[in-house]
């Protein structure tokens, strides 16, 4: 998953609030054609909101964050789409004080969104569950060995559009 903008301040500006980091998010997500996060069918409706949805297979409802990552947290997804974008953009690794400053949140909070990405950049997952799978470059999370990577090695359209793909 890429989050691509030039400056923190540009993701910003383009995602002044939830509900427009809702919907990056969503086109990320779901690039292919919208999808039940519990049993993968592609008919789904949505609510007034914009926030939830309700698949006609199985009637499950579910936010944008059901089966990702994001799931249990109550970060902000515009906040998580920014951490992404400065962990992908200091290429020498970045310290979870640095989030922390930079997003605005406690340390403790810094350091969960650290390691949880990291985590997901180690396991290439972004979800949790076996829906599908998203692939990101490790070396592009990491911090010593990222030196070559360059930024376009993981917005390879088999990445992104693999992402919630049950
Ligand atoms: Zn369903």
């Amino acid at each position: 998953m890429t989050v691509e903008f030039k400056s923190l301040h540009d993701l910003f500006e383009a995602m002044p609030d939830e509900m427009a980091a809702i919907n990056y998010f969503k086109s990320i997500s779901w690039k292919n054609g919208e999808r039940c996060p519990y049993c993968g069918h592609d008919k789904v409706y949505s609510f007034a909101t914009g926030k939830v949805w309700k698949c006609a297979e199985c009637r499950q409802r579910f936010s944008i964050r059901i089966g990702t990552i994001f799931e249990d947290s109550k970060i902000p997804l515009r906040k998580w789409l920014a951490a992404i974008w400065l962990i992908t953009s200091h290429r020498k690794g970045i310290t979870s004080t640095q989030i922390a400053r930079d997003l605005n949140v406690t340390q403790k909070t810094g350091w969960f969104i650290l390691h949880r990405l990291r985590h997901a950049a180690r396991t290439r997952s972004f979800n949790r569950q076996l829906r599908g799978t998203v692939e990101v470059d490790e070396a592009y999370f990491g911090g010593k060995e990222n030196k070559h990577v360059k930024p376009k090695a993981i917005a390879s359209a088999k990445s992104s559009s693999r992402l919630g793909v049950g």
